[in-house]
């Protein structure tokens, strides 16, 4: 393999930063190894190897220089890019090129990052394996049997797979957390708020945040700062600066600090190579200096029935917008057919059967006579577990857990279980009700040979901590070398 291919995003960015190496050539080896390598993985939905090259050859003509200058990603097609295809994995978005970028494209744009083009994932980001793509799944590199989780398995397969050294996910009840954790790579979302959703396709407004995927702790940091920060243009974005996430990241020191371990994430359901490893980070914590204290979080048992009434209710408002006229995809227009024959058509075709199971779900949820018994009662149960977030952190600096209780699970087992392909979650849904920062890293592999994640959670607002913790784990395991592991594609 091209040892271009293996550097990290730090290590690429000082490179061509030095000049003994062009970004073009960065490019090119990136885009070749997609070549070469993602007919079998199925990272990417869209190649923009023009836009890709011309933005390299901008930062070696010096236009623009930054720690990420030159640096390859792949970005998950929920993120709307001007003149490229954006799909959102759905077909109703089908032949869709968006007028604007994202606030978070033209972050990094300015920060000299190549997009390399646009990544797999479930429809409208609903599901935890891609498995609901329109466009077919994507595969674990680990196992090409195995999904690499969702929603945003693309960018965290690429990432794995050395098509590039970073990426941006969403996360809205882990997609960015959980392919992460089964594909031996780091993903962290970011406090609500912390970084705009101008321009990121909505799915559950009150829940959703764009993050980074990287192959270490740092890179993950550094593109962090890119996108974070105050956007006038969304009006949830908080209005501070970014968390200092790159100097803790570079701390990466424990010592004093104090952890709570999550008592309600393991028992049942758990693999035991999952909780083994989990089990060792808290001990490898514990030796660092960090104090560890068991914390009893009573509201998470019932995060993830919440979280499927509140995500669903707004996305089945959301979601309203694909009306046949407006976006995309239109069936059914035969000059005789009546708007709403077409956009009944327009949507059976268009739409898929989790996307319409999720539709269903939030209208009844949010219908008159059921919103008190189904949607309010999961906004109290939201607010139960924001409070014991708040309890917890009067305590400890950090909660850990597991990311996902089990490692990847095979194409097919879950897809047609919904509630199996719901548990994935279970350990990262409390985060997003809540708002605050989490963060998934490797620590270690199962005893079935595939990658285990360790998850950080802090206070809102406080993002830097996970990075201080999981920058310290990385380096006591090793784990930013875990990939090395995985079997040659
Ligand atoms: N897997 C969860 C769901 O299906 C979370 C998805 C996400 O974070 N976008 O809703």
């Amino acid at each position: 393999m091209n040892p271009l291919l293996a550097a990290t995003a730090t290590e690429l960015a000082a490179k061509i930063a030095a000049r003994e190496v062009s970004a073009v050539e960065v490019a090119q080896a990136h885009l070749d190894r997609i070549a070469e390598v993602d007919e079998k993985v199925h990272a990417f939905l869209h190649v923009d190897t023009d836009g890709a090259l011309a933005q390299a050859r901008r930062v070696d003509d010096g236009e623009i220089s930054g720690p990420l200058a030159g640096v390859p990603l792949a970005l998950k097609d929920v993120i709307v890019t001007k003149g490229v295809p954006t799909t959102a994995g759905s077909r109703i978005l089908q032949g869709w090129v968006p007028p604007y970028d994202a606030t978070i494209v033209e972050r990094m744009r300015a920060a000299g990052i190549v997009v390399l083009g646009k990544t797999n994932m479930d429809e409208f980001a609903m599901g935890s394996s891609t498995e609901h793509s329109a466009f077919g799944p994507s595969r674990n590199p680990w196992d090409l049997t195995r999904t690499p989780g969702g929603s945003g398995g693309g960018s965290s397969a690429a990432v794995a797979s050395y098509q590039a050294p970073i990426g941006i996910g969403t996360d809205t009840g882990g997609s960015i957390r959980q392919p992460a954790a089964v594909t031996g790579t780091v993903g962290a979302k970011p406090t609500y708020g912390g970084v705009s959703r101008y321009g990121l396709i909505a799915f559950s407004s009150s829940l959703d945040q764009a993050g980074p995927c990287a192959r270490t702790v740092l890179d993950a940091a550094l593109l962090h700062e890119v996108i974070g920060g105050h956007d006038p243009r969304d009006s949830t974005s908080i209005a501070a600066a970014v968390p200092p996430v790159v100097a803790a990241a570079r701390q990466a020191d424990v010592s004093g600090m104090r952890i709570g371990v999550v008592t309600q994430f393991k028992g049942d359901g758990y693999q035991p190579g999952v909780l083994a490893r989990f089990d060792e980070s808290v001990a490898i914590l514990e030796k660092l200096g960090a104090t560890v204290e068991e914390v009893s979080c009573p509201h998470f048992d019932y995060a993830l029935p919440a979280y499927y009434l509140i995500a669903p209710s707004e996305a089945s408002s959301n979601l309203a917008r694909y009306d046949a006229m407006r976006y995309g995809l239109r069936v059914g227009d035969d000059g005789v057919a009546s708007a709403e024959e077409v956009m009944a058509a327009t949507r059976d075709a268009g739409f898929g059967a989790e996307v319409k199971r999720r539709i269903i779900l939030g209208t009844y949820a949010l219908s008159a006579g059921y919103y008190d018994a189904y949607y309010g009662q999961a906004q109290k149960v939201r607010t139960l577990i924001s409070r014991d977030f708040a309890s917890a952190f009067e305590r400890v600096d950090v909660l850990v857990s597991p990311t996902t209780p089990t490692t990847a699970f095979t194409l097919g087992e879950r897809v047609d279980d919904p509630m199996a392909m719901y548990l994935a979650d279970l350990c990262t849904i409390p985060s997003n009700l809540y708002g605050g920062p989490a963060l998934s890293l490797p620590c270690g592999l199962s005893d079935d040979g595939l990658p285990v994640g360790l998850q950080v959670m802090a206070p809102v607002q406080a993002d830097e901590r996970m990075y201080r913790v999981a920058a310290a784990v990385e380096a006591a395991l090793g784990s930013d070398k875990l990939l090395e592991k995985a079997p040659p594609l």
